[in-house]
């Protein structure tokens, strides 16, 4: 196993020579592909080996599934959960899919673009720019991620209100499959009804059932111009008035609607002292809202005040301050996304990214909150996100005092089995890794792993795609 370079291809009983300068063996020259973005989770590899094609990631795959060598696909390594590393026996390789990163197409009539892999969603971002069109998926780590990651976690963001997470933005696929072999499903239609889309089995599968080499995304027009604004509210409960409103003003041209409770703006100014608070007098809950025209740049800025001005007439909101240039709508969103950074300099938290209906969320903050208190003294919630999609952040920053794997498995029981009263998911956009696997399947019916143990079995049937990540046999009751 560890002559890896040296073994033949089981397929041609050649060497492995495209993999001759792409295999990383020195322990210096793995140590990043070994760590996760956050350092929590440190593992150990035989190797690390960056294919520059599907043939070559088919390679290599045959090459390991014949000795059983356990294989961990990564992209941008940005993952919250702990899936793209390996673990800790050394026996696995990480494939770095970072240097498939060319967009192999882009067909503007048909609004779609094809890009591999390893492309960084920032790329393919300005990829589609270039050509006029919007490709919408956008998440605060898009000049690092990559598109293969994106799909493989099924990643959401700030737009998915109005465009969709990944999966939705997503035609089409190209899959180096566990025995090895290359599956061309990279269609770029919008109908086909020809059966089981097998796309979707990928998607959100965390490198588990197979490799994602490449993908046909949807485009979309270019809004002509956006507007972004930050309005005062005294409740979650206002805030779904505030939605509510919004979207029956603003109807599709909504393209944002982001919840920050007081404490993680405080967090906000006190890390990055850069930063404004966005309004004269402190509020306990904010909204960032976005909005896009695409007919004239100055409709979405009319259309926001006039949205913002009727939500204050009818006592929704309490204050709200409108951008007044590109600097400012740019300061607005960084005062959100500056939370989980700000969040990691103040001390430990444990993470929550739990999804309830939209219409739950008040309820769900309402009971938590107080739940936690009483279990953790001391405990401060930073609740924020994607509140439009019914998402929520909702992170618990820890007294310095406390056993951590303690505090954590408590505010988790707390966190969780609420979010299941409230018929939630645990995991809203950030994929199970090793993190939330063991809680994912706390919550998951004998039926329900036993379909999906079935499907990895029958995909990989060896084991050895990212093994010990999601949910798997060991989860069977
Ligand atoms: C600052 C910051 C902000 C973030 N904001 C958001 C957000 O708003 N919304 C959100 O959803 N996420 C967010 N994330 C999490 C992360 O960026 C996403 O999960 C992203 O989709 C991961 O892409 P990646 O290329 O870095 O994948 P990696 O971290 O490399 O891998 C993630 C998982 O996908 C698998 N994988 C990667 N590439 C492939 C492939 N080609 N084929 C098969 N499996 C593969 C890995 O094995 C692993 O299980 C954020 C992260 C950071 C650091």
């Amino acid at each position: 196993v560890a002559d890896l370079p040296l073994d033949p291809d089981p397929a041609t009983a050649q060497p492995l020579p495209a993999f001759q300068g792409l295999l990383l063996q020195d322990a210096a020259d793995m140590a990043p592909f070994l760590v996760d973005w956050r350092r929590q989770w440190q593992g150990r590899a035989i190797a690390v080996a960056q294919p520059e094609t599907a043939e070559a990631v088919a390679t290599l795959v045959r090459h390991c599934a014949h000795h059983r060598i356990p294989m961990v696909p990564q992209g941008g390594n940005t993952g919250l959960a702990g899936g793209s590393v390996p673990d800790n026996s050394g026996r696995a390789v990480v494939l770095s899919l970072a240097r498939m990163h060319r967009i192999r197409a882009i067909d503007a009539a048909n609004n779609t673009l094809t890009a591999e892999a390893g492309c960084t969603l920032q790329a393919v971002q300005d990829a589609a720019a270039a050509e006029g069109r919007l490709f919408p998926l956008s998440l605060a780590s898009q000049g690092s991620c990559t598109i293969g990651g994106n799909l493989a976690t099924n990643a959401g963001g700030t737009g998915v209100l109005r465009y969709g997470n990944a999966r939705e933005l997503c035609l089409g696929l190209e899959v180096v499959t566990a025995d090895g072999r290359i599956w061309n499903g990279l269609r770029g239609l919008r109908k086909d009804n020809t059966g089981l889309n097998l796309r979707d089995l990928f998607i959100g599968a965390e490198g588990t059932l197979g490799i994602i080499t490449a993908a046909v995304v949807k485009l979309f027009p270019r809004p002509a111009g956006t507007a972004v604004a930050m309005a005062a509210i005294a409740s979650p409960e206002a805030a779904l008035r505030l939605l509510g409103h919004a979207q029956a003003v603003l109807g599709p041209a909504l393209t944002a609607f982001e919840l920050l409770g007081r404490f993680s703006l405080e967090l906000v100014l006190q890390h990055f002292p850069g930063e404004a608070d966005p309004l004269s007098q402190p509020s306990p809950w904010y909204v960032l809202l976005e909005v896009s025209d695409w007919r004239d740049a100055c409709l979405a800025d009319s259309a926001l005040a006039h949205c913002l001005e009727m939500a204050f007439g009818e006592s929704i909101v309490t204050d709200a301050a409108l951008a007044q240039s590109l600097a400012q709508a740019a300061a607005f969103w960084r005062l959100r996304e500056y939370v989980s950074d700000a969040q990691a300099r103040e001390g430990p938290s444990v993470k929550h990214d739990i999804s309830v209906p939209i219409s739950c969320i008040p309820g769900f903050i309402a009971q938590a909150t107080p739940a936690l208190a009483a279990d953790i003294p001391g405990m401060r919630v930073a609740a924020f996100g994607h509140v439009g999609d019914g998402n929520l952040h909702f992170n618990v920053m820890l007294p310095r005092i406390g056993d951590y794997g303690d505090l954590q498995r408590r505010a988790n029981r707390v966190v969780h089995d609420l979010v299941a009263a409230y018929h939630g998911s645990i995991s809203a956009e950030h994929g199970l890794g090793v993190l939330r696997a063991d809680e994912a399947a706390r919550f998951k019916s004998p039926v329900e792993i036993d379909m999906l143990c079935a499907l990895r079995a029958a995909l990989d049937p060896h084991g050895i795609m990212n093994p010990g990540k999601g949910i798997s046999a060991q989860h069977r009751y």
